[in-house]
């Protein structure tokens, strides 16, 4: 087995006896990103990530050891950087470099890990396929006709094609669990508040969460471990301490009530897809499960309610890119007026500057009671339906994506198509719970497809046990892409 296939225990072991270093590691994964045909990532810098993975080494060497002490990741490219870009995938923030490094990023540095670079996602992670990216498009490991998911498609990317054993992502409504999905990988996005989102270039600040990405449940763990806590810079951050959430990956599935809501299971759903999540459902009942059907009435409001909520805030988020502060600016203008126009009208692009147009009219004057705050009433009952599910089950299970991944450019034309493709994502992101994705299978055309799991509130441990016990009696996370 090559090094850059092992779990990240069997890294954290073979760096700590010493068997190859953190400067072997780190340049057999930037090989490997080099050669790689996939755009997944968006900035590299070998001496920056050679420098730190040499201080790794000293650590090592000095005899620390730690889970993710000399481990290689890659940074979705919305947390911001020293030293990298950071430009969240615009135009607006392509020579973008931050004077300081988002807490996910210090605290993941602090453990030792080595930052590979920053990938690819959507501009200001608003999409669904990582096609909105200034950069272009990401490209699928498992076919290059399609798209990798989105909007942290690079990351997701980076995993799947061992091009970094573990990524950070962010999800707002979706987009950790639905690359995760199409990619064949593991994605975890914890309870809304657990992770700081300081220094995470905002797209909607009610629903922007970090998350993790890595092979397996095991490797998520270890890594989400390390990004959640407490942090004073960010004002809705949680007041609860750490967790070590690989440690309590062993649990018994026995008794464990399942939800399986109706809803997720409609006319909607692809066949292939339904298939594959009904098997995975079959084994968790073997493994003691029990699956308890139920029903998420206002899921298909869901839709609605995220695509005002989310454009509202980010039209509010993105004034701040007005050509003066920082980033991109028009080279010619007349007046003020005209170099914000310019610079705005330049800088971003088309699914942006929509939902900048859709949140400022929701928000405005006479349009705020009819859609806003109608859509603020939804999201609240959305939350109340889990709430009774979950006084009836421990955790719900469903598909992730109605489909498998589809081709580039197939929606390019119906930016709706792709809003309706998130219908089994936003619901737990309305209501700021945690949600994971694992791979169950392969759909049409050998596409991935993920299984989506949904917690209670700081259910993340619980999450991951279920997908942990799920990939001791299954393969479908050790599958690999052929090299592209
Ligand atoms: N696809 C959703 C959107 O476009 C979710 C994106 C995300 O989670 N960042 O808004």
């Amino acid at each position: 087995m090559k090094i850059t296939e092992l779990s990240l225990k069997q890294l954290a072991d073979g760096l700590g006896k010493g068997e190859f270093s953190a400067t072997e590691l780190a340049r057999q994964y930037l090989d490997r990103i080099s050669a790689s045909q996939l755009n997944g990532f968006i900035d590299v810098q070998p001496d920056l990530t050679l420098e730190q993975a040499r201080e790794a080494d000293r650590r090592l060497a000095a005899g620390e050891r730690g889970a993710l002490l000399g481990i290689p990741v890659a940074h979705k490219d919305i947390f911001v950087t020293r030293g990298w870009r950071s430009t969240a995938g615009s135009r607006m923030l392509a020579d973008y470099v931050s004077p300081f490094d988002a807490s996910v990023v210090e605290r993941l540095a602090a453990a030792g890990a080595v930052c590979l670079g920053k990938t690819n996602c959507d501009e200001f992670a608003m999409g669904s396929s990582n096609e909105n990216s200034h950069f272009g498009a990401a490209r699928n490991p498992w076919d290059l006709a399609a798209i990798p998911g989105g909007s942290s498609g690079g990351s997701a990317v980076a995993v799947a094609a061992d091009l970094a054993p573990i990524a950070t992502g962010t999800d707002t409504g979706g987009s950790v669990r639905q690359p995760a999905a199409m990619c064949g990988i593991t994605g975890i996005k914890p309870t809304y508040g657990r992770v700081s989102r300081f220094g995470m270039i905002a797209y909607a600040s009610s629903l922007d969460q970090g998350g993790a990405f890595g092979r397996s449940a095991h490797d998520c763990a270890t890594l989400l471990s390390a990004m959640v806590g407490f942090d004073p810079r960010d004002s809705t951050s949680l007041q609860r301490g750490p967790e070590d959430f690989a440690e309590a990956l062993e649990q018994p599935l026995s008794g464990l009530r399942i939800g399986v809501p109706a809803e997720f299971f409609g006319d909607g759903l692809a066949p292939d897809v339904r298939a594959a999540i009904g098997t995975a459902m079959a084994q968790l009942e073997r493994e003691g499960a029990q699956l308890v059907e139920i029903s998420l009435p206002r899921t298909s409001l869901a839709i609605p309610a995220y695509y005002v909520i989310a454009p509202a805030e980010a039209s509010s988020n993105l004034s701040r890119f007005d050509g003066v502060r920082y980033g991109f600016r028009a080279e010619q203008y007349g007046d003020l007026v005209e170099m914000y126009e310019k610079t705005r009208a330049q800088g971003f692009g088309e699914e942006v500057k929509r939902r900048i147009m859709v949140g400022t009219y929701v928000l405005s004057h006479g349009y705020y009671d009819a859609y806003y705050l109608q859509a603020q009433k939804l999201r609240r009952l959305i939350a109340q339906d889990f709430r009774a599910a979950f006084e009836k089950v421990d955790l719900i299970a469903g598909p992730v994506s109605p489909t498998v991944a589809w081709n580039i450019g197939e929606h390019s034309d119906d930016p709706v198509r792709d809003y309706l493709a998130d219908i089994y994502t936003l619901p737990a992101s309305l209501a700021g719970l945690p949600g994971m994705s694992l791979p169950v299978g392969f759909g049409q055309g050998g596409r991935p497809v993920g299984l989506q799991l949904i917690g209670n509130y700081f259910a993340e441990a619980r999450l991951l046990s279920v997908a942990h016990s799920f990939q001791q009696t299954t393969d479908w996370h050790l599958r690999r892409p052929a090299d592209q």
